[in-house]
């Protein structure tokens, strides 16, 4: 499809030499080499389990369960399969699941139902980067169409402006990343005491963020009587600690019974003294190397690398935190849309973005540490489709 550039084979040589970024300031830099935990040869289809539902077996509105049929969802993923009905019920859930199991369906649809049944409910969802709250937005607005239900999204790095007049205006869900939703609560433009159904996403992402202070705050400040949903791809110690102060007698649905998803092959590529930068562009270039994420470990190394492949002709954006909501907005447009074939990204990118066919994940640097591999690699093989995760190793 965008095989898509001649490339003068004597311009291949550019960029600096192998795993350069290894070190910064004479400083070792923490990162993880996942040679080791690779797994090399495809599991079978039938670790995929089957659902035990399907949509029309769950207890919610005919609109919504149209809504979401003409999404394209025909059945539930695991997570939806378990976590719709016992959302429906009211109880408290924690959801350890990879990112790409569906896990936004699986929160949404109970509680877009719960608003339908009554509109004066109030729904706050919070994620830990603005692409996912917009991500989470776009399947609300598909699933929510004609039901006279709406979402307000407070986030950073857009004006504030425009959601103090949106929240005003009344919204029944509002989705949010932590810094934005307390500015709009300190400028009580929201009060989190009206919210009475609330989902953290990605409470592991949020962490590594540093978002726990906001976190904590946002919960002391909620009412006692709610519904709680946690959603993290892990359950380590901190997580835990929040969960504690969060959730009341839970249901807890796994739906991770191997730390990476079957469908993803992955594979280290040895690079034996050869320039980073040339195995790059010689990978790129095979025919099956179709739409790429490219993980670099520092915002300079993915300016660097942006350029250097624009300059070789390669169709190809960039998204890193240094850049604006609407440059990082922009960049996952003209990926998602097919318009480039190769994104290049920091970890901002690596959790919650939801793109799909995304065929190959590339670790160009090295990730900081398992739990970042897991996240990077999980931006391929979304929703069963196959994917192949490469990683550069020095
Ligand atoms: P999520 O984990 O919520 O980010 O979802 C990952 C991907 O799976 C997204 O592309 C969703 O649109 C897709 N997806 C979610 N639920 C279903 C479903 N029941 N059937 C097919 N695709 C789905």
């Amino acid at each position: 499809m965008y095989k898509h550039r001649s490339r003068p084979r004597q311009n291949n040589r550019y960029g600096r030499r192998n795993s350069g970024a290894r070190r910064q300031g004479g400083f070792r830099i923490k990162s993880f080499d996942p040679s080791h935990v690779v797994r090399m040869s495809p599991v079978a289809e039938d670790e995929i389990s089957e659902p035990i539902h399907a949509f029309s077996d769950f207890d919610i509105s005919d609109n919504l369960k149209a809504n979401i049929s003409k999404r394209g969802y025909t059945k539930p993923t695991p997570i939806q399969d378990q976590a719709i009905p016992v959302i429906l019920s009211g109880r408290d859930v924690v959801g350890v699941a990879n990112t790409g199991t569906g896990k936004t369906a699986a929160f949404l649809v109970p509680l877009i139902n719960k608003v339908i049944n009554d509109k004066r409910l109030k729904v706050l969802i919070i994620a830990p980067t603005r692409e996912l709250a917009v991500q989470i937005d776009k399947e609300f607005q598909s699933f929510a169409r004609g039901l006279g239900i709406y979402s307000t999204v407070c986030i950073g790095g857009v004006s504030i402006h425009g959601q103090v007049q949106k929240l005003r205006r009344g919204s029944n869900f509002v989705i949010g990343t932590p810094g934005r939703l307390l500015d709009l609560e300190n400028q009580k433009k929201l009060y989190f005491n009206q919210y009475s159904s609330i989902v953290l996403d990605e409470v592991d992402r949020m962490l590594d963020m540093g978002f726990i202070h906001d976190i904590n705050e946002i919960i002391s400040k909620l009412p006692r009587d709610r519904q709680s949903l946690f959603f993290s791809a892990t359950l380590e110690s901190k997580a835990k600690g929040v969960m504690g102060d969060f959730i009341n007698n839970p249901v807890m649905i796994s739906v991770k019974t191997t730390d990476t998803r079957a469908n993803v092959y992955q594979d280290i590529i040895k690079l034996n003294g050869r320039n980073k930068a040339d195995v790059l562009c010689e990978l790129l270039d095979k025919e099956e190397v179709n739409k790429t994420l490219i993980f670099t470990r520092t915002k300079r190394g993915a300016d660097s690398l942006h350029r250097n492949l624009s300059r070789v002709n390669f169709q190809v954006t960039v998204l890193h935190g240094n850049k604006s909501q609407n440059q990082r907005q922009k960049s996952l447009d003209q990926f998602r849309q097919n318009r480039v074939n190769i994104l290049i990204a920091t970890d901002v990118a690596s959790r919650g973005i939801d793109i799909d066919d995304i065929s190959h994940v590339i670790n160009y640097d090295l990730p900081e540490s398992y739990e970042a591999y897991i996240h990077r690699i999980g931006r391929t093989g979304r929703a069963d489709k196959k994917g192949v995760a490469l990683t550069f190793v020095g």
